[in-house]
């Protein structure tokens, strides 16, 4: 057993919208589990949006809950039946675990992500992994290269929404790309729809600074920076200007009502519009828009099998996630890094929380 520090630090809210930096129990792994010493993780908007508001969707905050879904770590103690991994590894942990379960469909048929049993972690009530030290099962835990770093690691997360998404999406070789939303999600489907071969790309956003990020990520991408005040019809029009075309598929990363809009518009004959965002509980649509041109929108809810892919990719050089992190913080300094995570002038992209 590999226990450096003595404190099971850990970052939780709770019903009041405090956020607390707190010492919790040292946890045992049972025969399955792994105990991984979480070496980085990143604040995704979903951890803000928990602290913020107390819930999203039918997930309401009850009590205390541990954040943090984005991270890598190493193993330091191993359960009794664990056999592919040794203390000393280092992993990136895959945070839905499904029930895996011959009777359950969504298990059985590969679509895990769809378990009505699943538990992820920092979805109340479940604790996160936002904490020193994390027990995870050993089927959830994927092996690192030495060639990738504990924040990269962490950022196999939101690369798999990417990834999930255009996988199902279709995305061809040479297909005109339109990416709406330059926030973490955006710029990894960037960095993904860059390496399947989309042609060209243009990518979208309210900030000028998030843009100024994507053009540095991928040097081709087009930038369209959307008018707030303008119509949905307007802003699609400047896409298609920059675009040279209309787009065969459109991948929404911001969820905003008006971006789908824009999204439709500027989709070809037969196109369509991938929704990876979310946003209202209800949302108008331009219906015979869509209707009268064959526009497809379909949804993506988390991921199924896309780690090993991540690694790969990360590994062969295809995707290089590490410019996307412009923030480090130490655990302990749990609310200085929800801090720059939240207030846009920090203009932070991904903020992680490191401990050494
Ligand atoms: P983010 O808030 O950091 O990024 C959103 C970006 O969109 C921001 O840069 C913002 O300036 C920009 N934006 C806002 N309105 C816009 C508009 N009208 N036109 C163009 N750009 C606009 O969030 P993120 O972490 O990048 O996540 C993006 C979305 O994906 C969120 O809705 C998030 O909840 C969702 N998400 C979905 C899944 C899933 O499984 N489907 C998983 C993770 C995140
Ligand atoms: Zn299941």
């Amino acid at each position: 057993v590999l226990i450096r520090k003595p404190k099971n630090v850990a970052i939780e809210t709770n019903p009041n919208h405090e956020l607390n930096v707190v010492d919790t129990e040292l946890p045992e792994p049972g025969a399955d589990d792994c105990l991984v010493h979480v070496r980085a993780t990143g604040i995704c908007g979903s951890d803000v949006h928990f602290w913020k508001t107390g819930g999203i969707g039918d997930s309401i905050i009850k009590s205390d809950l541990g954040l943090g879904h984005e991270s890598a770590g190493v193993v330091i103690k191993i359960g009794s039946n664990v056999k592919r991994l040794k203390i000393g590894d280092r992993v990136a942990l895959e945070c839905g675990i499904p029930c895996s379960k011959p009777t359950c469909e969504a298990c059985r048929t590969g679509r895990y992500n769809g378990c009505p049993d699943i538990i992820f972690y920092s979805s109340p009530p479940i604790h996160g992994t936002l904490r020193r030290y994390h027990v995870h099962p050993e089927a959830w835990l994927h092996h690192l290269p030495d060639s990738i770093s504990y924040e990269e690691g962490a950022l196999l997360e939101p690369l798999s929404v990417a990834l999930a998404g255009i996988e199902r999406s279709g995305l061809r070789l040479g297909d005109p790309l339109v990416i709406c939303g330059a926030g973490p999600i955006g710029m990894v489907s960037l960095l993904a729809a860059h390496a399947a071969g989309a042609a060209p790309i243009v990518i979208t956003d309210l900030e000028e600074n998030r843009l100024a990020m994507a053009k540095r990520l991928v040097p081709r991408v087009r930038t369209v920076q959307i008018q707030r005040d303008a119509d949905a019809k307007a802003n699609a029009e400047l896409i298609k200007g920059a675009l040279g075309r209309e787009a065969k598929l459109v991948i929404e990363c911001t969820g905003v009502e008006s971006s789908i809009h824009t999204g439709i518009y500027a989709s070809c004959f037969g196109g369509s519009v991938f929704v990876i965002g979310v946003g209202k509980d209800f949302q108008q649509l331009p219906f015979m828009h869509a209707s009268f041109r064959e526009i497809d929108i379909r949804f993506q809810f988390r991921y199924t099998e896309t780690y090993p892919k991540g690694i790969m990719l990360v590994t062969e050089g295809l995707i290089d996630l590490k410019p996307l992190v412009t923030h480090r913080f130490a655990l302990e300094q749990g609310r200085e890094a929800f801090e720059a995570a939240s207030n846009p002038s920090a203009k932070a992209v991904k903020v992680q929380l490191l401990d050494e």
